[in-house]
């Protein structure tokens, strides 16, 4: 090969790595009520396939609702939520847009993995098996490799000792992190976290934002990331996005955005946490 072939080989893989990638989640002009409650309005946003998106904003500004949406917690009232190119509660036949089945909604959602402040984990099975039995009974991984699967994932997040131990003889940040692992195996495309520290103690906020973190640097896997913590938000995000009163008010790199905020609104709330 030429080098001057070598060259434009090159400028051509620049053009393409720099290219804008599909989308691996994209909302759509969405706004949600609840009621006569309008919480909220028009939101556009697009998630780029392994980019990590910190959602921040005052208590009640909608973060949560923008999760439980993707998750198929929540129905939009109106617009549009693609995962991975395809409609979420829509169904798309003959060119138009229908509401979606469960069958399609489960189909769409297995792309998304989640992790909430509460960890729910199942009470009267071992840690192993709280980490095998989505694999094994919805994906219908066989169960030597889901076994595999969730030891690796439990030795990663720290806890290869109690593969045995039940949920109630570990600390809350440990069933948290069992809680994060528990979505991983199930190799999502994206994971959403929600507040998943405002729930432990403070001493116990640190592993769990490591395992986080840890996840973040592996890099195929996109994640929304609702967090108070602005530091952590600061380290591990791509981007962070700003919202007030069910608006996207400010968003761009961390940097930027937490340390030169634009607007009033997002001054006076980075200033609450300094
Ligand atoms: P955040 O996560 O930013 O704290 P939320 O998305 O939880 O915000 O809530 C946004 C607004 O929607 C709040 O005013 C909240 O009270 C309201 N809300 C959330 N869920 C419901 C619901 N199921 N029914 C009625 N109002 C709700």
């Amino acid at each position: 090969m030429s080098s001057a072939t070598t060259a434009e080989n090159h400028q051509l893989m620049e053009v393409s790595a720099v290219g804008t990638p599909e989308p691996i989640v994209r909302y759509k002009n969405v706004s949600k009520s609840f009621g006569d409650l309008e919480v909220l309005k028009q939101i556009d946003m697009d998630i780029a396939p392994g980019e990590k998106v910190a959602l921040i904003g005052p208590s009640g500004s909608g973060k949560t609702t923008v999760a439980r949406m993707l998750m198929t917690l929540e129905k939009p009232t109106s617009g549009v939520i693609e995962v991975n190119g395809e409609p979420l509660w829509h169904k798309e036949v003959n060119g138009k847009l229908v509401p979606a089945d469960q069958k399609h909604l489960r189909r769409v959602r297995a792309n998304i993995g989640m992790v909430f402040q509460q960890y729910n984990l199942f009470p009267h099975m071992t840690i192993l098996r709280n980490c095998t039995e989505a694999p094994i009974h919805v994906q219908g991984v066989p169960k030597d490799q889901a076994i595999k699967r969730a030891t690796e994932m439990l030795e990663r997040v720290g806890l290869g000792d109690k593969l045995d131990a039940y949920p109630s003889q570990l600390s809350g940040g440990q069933q948290q992190r069992v809680a994060i692992a528990r979505a991983v195996v199930m190799r999502p495309k994206v994971m959403l976290f929600d507040e998943v520290t405002s729930a432990l103690d403070p001493e116990l906020v640190g592993e769990v934002l490591a395992v986080i973190k840890d996840l973040a640097r592996e890099g195929n896997m996109a994640m929304m990331l609702i967090t108070h913590e602005m530091d952590f938000a600061y380290d591990v995000a791509d981007r962070v996005v700003f919202m007030d009163q069910g608006y996207i008010v400010e968003q761009g790199p961390p940097k930027q955005v937490l340390e030169n905020p634009q607007t009033e609104r997002l001054q006076s709330f980075i200033h609450r946490f300094r």
